[in-house]
């Protein structure tokens, strides 16, 4: 079969299949605004939207933030194979869209996927070649100051979240690389660096690592 030079030219030009970053933490370390943050910097990365049958913030906005949904639809996208994964978060379901990341993916872009522990288990079964990062507050009282600072949950769902943390924290070991956000700049800047390539530097197996983890999780 002889191949049309036109259709030579097309493949040539035809992007390479974008990354994907998965990225984790505690409910409060940061990572909605450390993602925000990063993503000014890089414009080209592009943030999966993720479903959620959570009630809406005052802050937050439809189809930006996520695709709010009721349990009703979230189930029937859940039967029907729509999700690369989904989890149950807090009483309430989150998933990722098969079709958004997928299509971004195959168009060469760079994808950053803001999931808890239990969706990066799924998407590291799915796709090995995914990166993923653990955030971690400097302390578990800075925890909790940022879960209130936020003014966003009622006391009771912050009890629920710091309740969890250290079951979510207890995961940092599945993650390839690890930041911690005490200097807002500094995590930004860590998270750039590991979104360029830099993973080794950001390793969990860094011994000053340890230290803190026993703080946060005895
Ligand atoms: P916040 O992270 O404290 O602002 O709280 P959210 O209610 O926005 O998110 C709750 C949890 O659900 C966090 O751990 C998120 O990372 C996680 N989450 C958000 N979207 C998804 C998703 O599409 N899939 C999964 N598995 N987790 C998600
Ligand atoms: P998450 O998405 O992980 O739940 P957020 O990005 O919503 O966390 O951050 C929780 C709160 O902590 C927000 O009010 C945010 O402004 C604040 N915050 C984030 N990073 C820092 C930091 N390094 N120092 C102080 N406050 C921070
Ligand atoms: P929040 O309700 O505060 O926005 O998020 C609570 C938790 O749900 C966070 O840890 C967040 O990362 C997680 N989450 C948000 N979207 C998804 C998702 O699509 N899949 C999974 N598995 N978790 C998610």
């Amino acid at each position: 079969m002889t191949v049309s030079p036109r259709c030579a030219g097309k493949e040539s030009v035809k992007k390479l299949r974008g990354q994907l970053f998965v990225i984790a933490a505690p409910s409060g370390a940061g990572k909605t605004s450390l993602v925000r943050a990063l993503m000014q910097h890089r414009p080209d990365l592009r943030f999966s939207i993720s479903y959620t049958t959570r009630p809406q913030r005052p802050n937050e906005v439809d189809k930006r933030d996520y695709f709010f949904v009721d349990e009703r639809t979230f189930e029937q996208m859940a039967a029907t194979g729509k999700f690369l994964e989904h989890a149950r978060v807090f009483d309430h379901h989150y998933g990722t869209s098969k079709a958004q990341v997928e299509a971004l993916l195959e168009q060469g872009e760079n994808v950053l996927l803001e999931i808890d522990w239990q969706g990066a288990q799924q998407i590291r079964r799915a796709m090995p070649t995914c990166h993923s990062i653990f955030i971690l507050p400097p302390s578990r009282e800075a925890l909790e100051q940022r879960l209130r600072g936020r003014q966003s949950d009622s006391d009771e769902v912050i009890a629920r979240r710091l309740r969890d943390s250290i079951g979510d924290m207890s995961h940092w070991a599945e993650f390839d690389a690890v930041v911690i956000n005490d200097d807002f700049g500094q995590a930004t800047s860590d998270l750039a660096a590991i979104v360029a390539g830099e993973t080794r530097r950001f390793s969990r197996q860094r011994p000053e690592l340890r230290p803190l983890l026993d703080r946060l999780l005895s």
